[in-house]
């Protein structure tokens, strides 16, 4: 195996022998198997789509099998060797939509000629021959790093594509471009500039797909507003659920009304704490834990099942027999949930002892998103005038278990106090359960939500950038982003598409960004990698 994906690679390189994520060989293969099958769909699709036929399942298939490769989604050899097995039917399908709208078109070879090996053996055998150092020797490190890049950020995006998809929300357009983008990462010799270029138009593409969960989700549950939730347990039994798909949290919250089993979220979940129709349920109870790292050592403790939804799952040795997964999310031997009926989830709270008794009342806030960032708008501005608030920070990100990861930390608490903090994605558990006080009225920590709210921050830069008439470079405004895993590069993309200079990126800086991208990157959008807090601090404000 070899996988660079993420950022807990083996040394920094890549993992070998075992993923530090916990994937083993079969899996990792496997994975890349899907993905190579994935292309060969794409290579049909888009061309059908060129000719002006297209198939939604096909489409979303396409979502569904970039997800299930992401970090920490799924480890069940058997879950992919099944979606390999249907990539294959898939793709048959794209051909006959091929063949329909251009007849007499001759077959095409390659990924799009994959024929699946019967078994999991065959399939980690099938994908030994593709692996991504055999990829980087044959193309040029140059090449297939940028491949590389492309392709996580595809990643990134399917996760948020699949959110939206999950909620029936879907954009014909973003689909047939990520048919495209895929399809284009067939190519023999792209280069160098072509590579660039399409990074840039995957974050391009990104930006629209978190618009379309933002969407998604204000329309399906309300536009967020500040609330306080609760850190620790009422008494009685108790769910817990992570991830990042709001939809199931609301058809668990569903199913649980009048059973007595609080809710509480984990994670990624936390920000759905501010959506009113999710915060309308009474037994929405609180946020349970810290970081999804930290997971293996808090779920023993937690007193009920616990529901995983997407990213994040580690190994459950410990507590297999009351986890389950559902979505794209696998672990070997862990029960899956299919169709969203999660009686098996609430039997196993009704049968666990849940909390003895009522925890302290402390609360944090979220729900910040654009809408009600915005609606006190001129009240920042103001604020910013009269040198109330001297600089905004955008630190968020991802979490991680690296030690390095304690500069977010030491950074937000070495922020003066006449500057505000804006956050999202899970790296703020590093520090939001600190105080850090107000500026006229105002939280000087708001939480905007999770990583794909990365839209929210978005457009609440523009708006500062149109009330002071200066572009979003020009703003008292800095971005200090830790990334981990595939949707922080999708991110990272939407950001450089835009135009966004002068970010800071840690803990380390991607395995697949080679010196000669990372220079170009360096001279377009000084991006650069964090430092020490107080020598990044001082080299912000002063
Ligand atoms: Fe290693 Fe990350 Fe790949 Fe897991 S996802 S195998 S930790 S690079």
């Amino acid at each position: 195996m070899f996988c660079y994906q993420c950022e807990q690679t083996y040394r920094g390189q890549g993992c070998t022998d075992l993923g530090v994520c916990g994937k083993d060989e079969s899996t990792a293969t496997l994975q890349d198997l899907l993905v190579y099958a994935a292309k060969g769909i794409a290579m049909y699709a888009h061309r059908a789509r060129q000719a002006g036929a297209t198939d939604p399942s096909i489409d979303s298939f396409v979502i569904d099998c970039l997800f299930a490769t992401g970090t920490n989604v799924n480890f069940d050899p058997i879950r992919l060797a099944s979606l390999i097995d249907r990539a294959a039917a898939v793709r048959d399908q794209a051909k006959a939509l091929y063949e329909r709208a251009c007849p007499g078109a001759a077959p095409l070879g390659g990924a799009a000629a994959f024929k699946p090996a019967g078994s999991v053996e065959g399939l980690v055998a099938q994908g030994k021959q593709n692996l991504i150092p055999d990829h980087l020797l044959a193309v040029g490190p140059e090449t297939g790093n940028l491949q590389e890049l492309i392709l996580y950020g595809l990643k990134g995006l399917g996760a948020y594509a699949a959110h939206a998809k999950r909620l029936g929300a879907s954009d014909a357009d973003a689909n047939g471009d990520i048919l495209e983008i895929l399809d284009f990462l067939t190519l023999p010799s792209p280069t160098v500039d072509e590579l660039v270029g399409m990074a840039m138009r995957t974050g391009e593409l990104n930006y629209r797909i978190m618009k379309l969960l933002d969407k998604a989700n204000t329309d399906a549950f309300g536009h967020p507003t500040p609330t306080g939730l609760r850190l620790h347990p009422r008494k009685g039994k108790a769910i817990c659920i992570s991830g990042h798909d709001l939809a199931d949290l609301y058809e668990l919250l569903k199913q649980t009304e009048g059973t007595g089993i609080q809710i509480y979220t984990h994670g990624e979940m936390l920000p759905a704490h501010g959506y009113p129709k999710l915060k309308a349920f009474p037994h929405l109870a609180g946020n349970f834990g810290g970081g999804w790292q930290d997971q293996q050592k808090e779920f023993p403790t937690f007193p009920g099942p616990i529901l995983m939804t997407s990213n994040c799952i580690q190994d459950p040795k410990d507590y297999k027999d009351r986890i389950f997964t559902t979505g794209p999310t696998a672990w070997p031997g862990v029960r899956h949930i299919a169709n969203h009926d999660y009686s098996p989830v609430i039997e196993a709270a009704l049968r666990a002892p849940g909390y003895a008794e009522d925890g302290p009342d402390d609360e944090i806030l979220t729900g910040f998103g654009h809408n009600a960032v915005l609606s006190v708008a001129g009240q920042v501005v103001d604020a910013v005038k009269a040198g109330a608030i001297r600089h905004f920070f955008l630190i968020g990100g991802c979490d991680g278990a690296r030690p390095g990861r304690n500069y977010y930390t030491e950074f937000a608490q070495a922020v003066p106090d006449d500057c505000l903090i804006l956050t999202l994605a899970c790296g703020k558990f590093r520090f939001n359960k600190l105080d850090f006080g107000q500026i006229g009225g105002l939280p000087r920590l708001l939480d905007l939500g999770q990583c794909n709210d990365a839209y929210s921050a978005l457009q609440i830069a523009g708006a500062l950038a149109d009330a002071f008439k200066c572009g979003v470079n020009d703003l008292p405004l800095s971005m200090v982003l830790s990334w981990y895993e595939q949707k922080a590069v999708a991110i990272l993309l939407t950001l450089l598409h835009l135009g966004v200079r002068n970010i800071r990126i840690g803990p380390t800086l991607p395995a697949f960004i080679t010196p000669a991208v990372l220079g170009v990157l360096q001279e377009k959008f000084n991006l650069m990698a964090i430092t020490k807090p107080e020598q990044d601090l001082a080299a912000i404000l002063n």
